[in-house]
């Protein structure tokens, strides 16, 4: 148990891109956790870098989420809207003398930075407002001058937290320096807003990338300067391309919109789900992973993005999916028989245009009618026997293969018989049994085909 007070996590993107499938990945772990301990997931967009934050890029994060089916509880948060409460954090920080204005230029910060890497030290600014007698005497009430830019003061100390997934960490306060948390009152930075919103909104657990593990020491400073008590940390590994970097723009396929196309949101769930989980099986809906979530049991190291394995888990999928689902899916006005054939073999939803002879005549060159040193003529001769064949026989497996055995054997030759049947049903040189084709096709579409490969040779 995590004391008395309701678990509630949060997921806290930016809008100023396409949903990622880290996030994702972070959205899924933080929703199990929620549902494992009967908590809430609690959704905020962190739109307060105005430039780079869109309605369009906040809107696809919505629907990625609702596509997933990862239902946030209550309303979303915009950190746009709460500039309220960060002025009066920073006013407070201000009057308890645990935020001060630094008015060190630019040029005068990047002048300590040059001397900092010359002598090996940390990036950093210890600043002397700090320590000046009238402590804040730049507070630039009435004229809010460019240089101005609020600092936490940092004092030298220790910081250790104990992150669920990664255990102790520990950081140096000092290294940091006297970081800055607003660029004005109505300005705060990206640490200063997390903070104040994490503890408004009752956040007792941080899940997040870790990435975010280098925010966490000054996020611990400001929690401690506003006199807020500390969530519990929880920093999880990170998604790797094949080559074990950081997975990124460059390695295509990260925005969850991407995924629509092709795949089905459970079958994305399960393998982001076991990417750096080891649950009991293979196969496991949400609901089992509900069940089996246990936190700390989250890998430590970063897991790699294997799309053999996701192309693998969504045609386990697709297989299960019921016909009408699929056509619904597809758009594909096609039997039953046909969607059947074809959920079967797929691994993913667009390459269903692979056996667009089931709903279109195929084209294909008369070449490829023949069936290894066969001539043209023995060819005719065998697609008439079957024709007959298909011609005679009820439309089931059982009746229609044996039509056919029975010709292989007079023929002497049963690559003959299947080989050039094949080809003039798909039109392909790989495509499913001739037989399951004909059933898909219908009887009436079968002979037509036949027949129409016959006029060719
Ligand atoms: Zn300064």
């Amino acid at each position: 148990m995590f004391g008395r007070k309701k678990i509630k996590v949060r997921l806290a993107p930016s809008p100023t891109g396409y949903m990622h499938v880290g996030t994702a990945q972070s959205a899924l772990y933080n929703w199990l956790f929620a549902k494992k301990n009967g908590g809430e997931f609690l959704f905020r967009i962190e739109d307060t870098d105005i430039e780079r934050s869109t309605k369009e890029y906040e809107q696809s994060i919505l629907e990625a989420l609702e596509w997933l089916e990862l239902k946030w509880d209550g309303e979303v948060v915009h950190q746009s809207k709460r500039r309220i409460h960060y002025r009066r954090a920073l006013e407070k920080l201000i009057t308890n003398k645990k935020a001060f204005w630094c008015n060190h230029t630019k040029e005068e910060l990047e002048a300590e930075r040059k001397e900092e890497e010359e002598n090996k030290q940390p990036p950093r600014h210890i600043c002397s407002c700090k320590s000046s007698s009238a402590f804040g005497r730049h507070y630039p009430a009435s004229n809010p001058g460019q240089n101005f830019i609020l600092r936490l003061a940092v004092n030298e100390q220790k910081i250790t937290f104990n992150d669920v997934i990664r255990g102790p960490i520990e950081f140096e306060a000092s290294l940091l320096g006297d970081f800055s948390i607003a660029k004005s009152l109505d300005e705060p930075l990206y640490n200063f807003a997390v903070v104040v919103d994490d503890a408004e909104m009752g956040i007792t657990h941080a899940i997040r990338g870790e990435d975010h593990i280098s925010n966490t020491p000054k996020q611990i400073l400001i929690y401690e300067a506003l006199g807020l008590p500390l969530p519990i940390f929880a920093h999880l590994p990170l998604i790797l391309a094949p080559d074990r970097s950081k997975l990124s723009k460059r390695h295509g396929g990260m925005a969850v919109a991407d995924y629509k196309k092709d795949y089905l949101p459970e079958a994305l769930i399960n393998f982001l789900g076991g990417l750096s989980y080891t649950f009991s099986k293979e196969i496991i809906s949400r609901e089992e992973m509900v069940k089996e979530f246990d936190l700390t049991k989250v890998h430590k190291s970063g897991a790699v993005f294997d799309v053999k394995k996701l192309n693998w888990l969504n045609s386990q999928y697709i297989k299960k999916l019921p016909p009408k689902e699929f056509k619904n899916l597809t758009n594909l006005n096609i039997s039953d028989a046909a969607a059947a054939l074809i959920t079967e073999r797929l691994e993913r939803l667009m390459d269903a245009q692979e056996f667009s002879y089931l709903w279109s005549e195929p084209q294909y060159g008369k070449e490829l009618l023949k069936w290894k040193n066969s001539g043209f003529e023995q060819v005719k001769a065998s697609l008439s026997r079957s024709l007959e064949v298909l011609k005679a026989a009820e439309m089931s497996r059982e009746a229609i293969l044996a039509g056919l055995e029975k010709l292989s054997v007079e023929l002497g030759n049963k690559g003959l018989v299947f080989w050039p049947l094949r080809v003039a049903l798909s039109g392909k040189e790989k495509s499913p049994d001739p037989i399951d084709i004909a059933l898909a096709l219908g009887k009436q579409e079968t002979i037509k085909r036949i027949e129409k490969a016959i006029s060719l040779l």
